[in-house]
C-alpha cells in the first residue's frame, strides 16, 4: 500500500465569503493558499485553505454561494470535518475559540482521541483531534494562530450513511483504508498517510437532511500521479463505477464518481500543486484563474467580492 493513501482535499458549499475567508484565517489559522473561481460557476470563488504549501491531506476548499439555501446534514453526504492539532494545544484551542465567540462542545474522546467539536459560520460540523500524529510536524509560522497549536492538516471525515458495508468496501478495495475499529454504529476506516488518513462511517445516519450552504460538496482521495489515477479508474470502472472523464483543476487532476452511499467521491492526483503558479510566499496573494478564463478576468474581478474589509 502507498504512504500517500488518503484524502486528497473536501470541498464545501458556505455562504459569505468574507465570513468564510476571515474563520479559516483568523479563527482556525489555516492559510489560503489558492484565491480561485470555481471553474465551472466562474461568478464565485473558489477558496483554497490548507497548510503553509497547501500539501494533499491539509486542504479544504470552499464553494461560497451566497445566494444558497442553508443545508442540514444528511444521508448520503460528510457530515463532519475534522482537523490534527498538537495534543498539547488543548488549553490554547478552548480558549481560543471561546475569545472568538464560538459555542463549542465539551471536549469528548473517540477511537482513543480527544475531539473538539464546533461549527463554522455556515454550519459546517468541524472537529479539532488531538493528534499525536501532529506533535511530529511543524505548523505554519506566519499564520493568525501560533505555531505550535497550529492545525497541521485534516485529520479525517464522518461520512453518514444509510449502511456502512458497500462504502467501507470501496475504501479498503481501493482507497487504500482498512478497517480498525468500531463503537456502536460508528466504523473506523484508517490509511498509512499522515494526514487525511481517517474516514469514520455512522451506519443507519438519519434523520434526512439536505444540501446547501454548510455541507460538503464532495471529498477527494490521493492518487500519486496521472498514471495512478488511470489504473484506479479503471479498476474501479470495471467494478461498474461510472466515472466522469479527467478534469483539469490546474492545481489536480480529477475524476469524480458517485459511491454507493451516494456521496461525491474524487480522485485527485497530488502534482502539480499550488506553487503551479505562485511562488510559496506569495500562495494566494492573488487572484487565479485558468488560462482560458483569464480574457474575461475584468469581469470576472468586477463581479466577486472583496474577501477584505
Ligand atoms: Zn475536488
Amino acid at each position: 500500500m502507498s504512504h500517500s493513501k488518503g484524502i486528497h482535499h473536501i470541498t464545501a458549499v458556505a455562504g459569505d465569503p468574507k465570513e468564510n475567508h476571515r474563520f479559516y484565517t483568523e479563527t482556525l489559522g489555516l492559510r489560503l493558499v489558492k484565491k480561485t473561481v470555481n471553474f465551472d460557476d466562474p461568478s464565485v470563488y473558489h477558496l483554497y485553505y490548507g497548510d503553509e504549501s497547501g500539501n494533499p491531506g491539509s486542504i479544504l476548499t470552499f464553494f461560497p454561494w451566497e445566494h444558497l439555501r442553508d443545508g442540514s446534514p444528511d444521508r448520503g453526504q460528510v457530515v463532519a470535518v475534522s482537523f490534527s492539532v498538537p495534543t498539547g494545544s488543548k488549553a490554547f484551542w478552548l480558549e481560543h475559540l471561546r475569545n472568538h465567540g464560538l459555542d463549542i462542545e465539551e471536549p469528548f474522546s473517540r477511537f482513543g482521541k480527544e475531539v473538539i467539536g464546533l461549527q463554522d459560520p455556515d454550519g459546517l460540523h468541524l472537529e479539532l483531534v488531538l493528534d499525536p500524529e501532529a506533535n511530529s510536524y511543524d505548523g505554519w509560522s506566519d499564520g493568525a494562530v501560533p505555531q505550535q497549536h497550529a492545525i497541521r492538516g485534516i485529520h479525517g471525515a464522518t461520512l453518514g450513511e444509510k449502511e456502512y458495508q458497500s462504502t467501507g468496501a470501496l475504501l479498503e478495495n481501493f482507497l487504500g483504508f482498512q478497517l480498525t475499529n468500531q463503537l456502536e454504529n460508528r466504523y473506523l476506516y484508517e490509511s498509512e498517510a499522515s494526514f487525511g488518513s481517517t474516514i469514520e462511517i455512522i451506519d443507519q445516519f438519519g434523520p434526512r437532511g439536505r444540501s446547501g450552504k454548510g455541507t460538503v460538496h464532495h471529498i477527494a482521495f490521493r492518487a500519486e500521479d496521472e498514471q495512478e489515477q488511470l489504473s484506479l479508474c479503471e479498476k474501479l470502472e470495471y467494478k461498474g463505477y461510472y466515472l466522469t472523464e479527467v478534469k483539469d483543476r490546474d492545481y489536480f487532476k480529477s475524476v469524480y464518481f458517485h459511491e454507493p452511499g451516494g456521496i461525491l467521491f474524487e480522485i485527485a492526483t497530488d502534482p502539480p500543486g499550488f506553487t503551479r503558479d505562485e511562488e510559496l510566499n506569495e500562495l494566494g496573494s492573488s487572484l487565479k484563474l485558468p488560462d482560458w478564463l483569464e480574457h474575461e478576468r475584468h469581469v470576472i474581478e468586477e463581479e466577486l467580492p472583496s474577501l477584505n474589509n
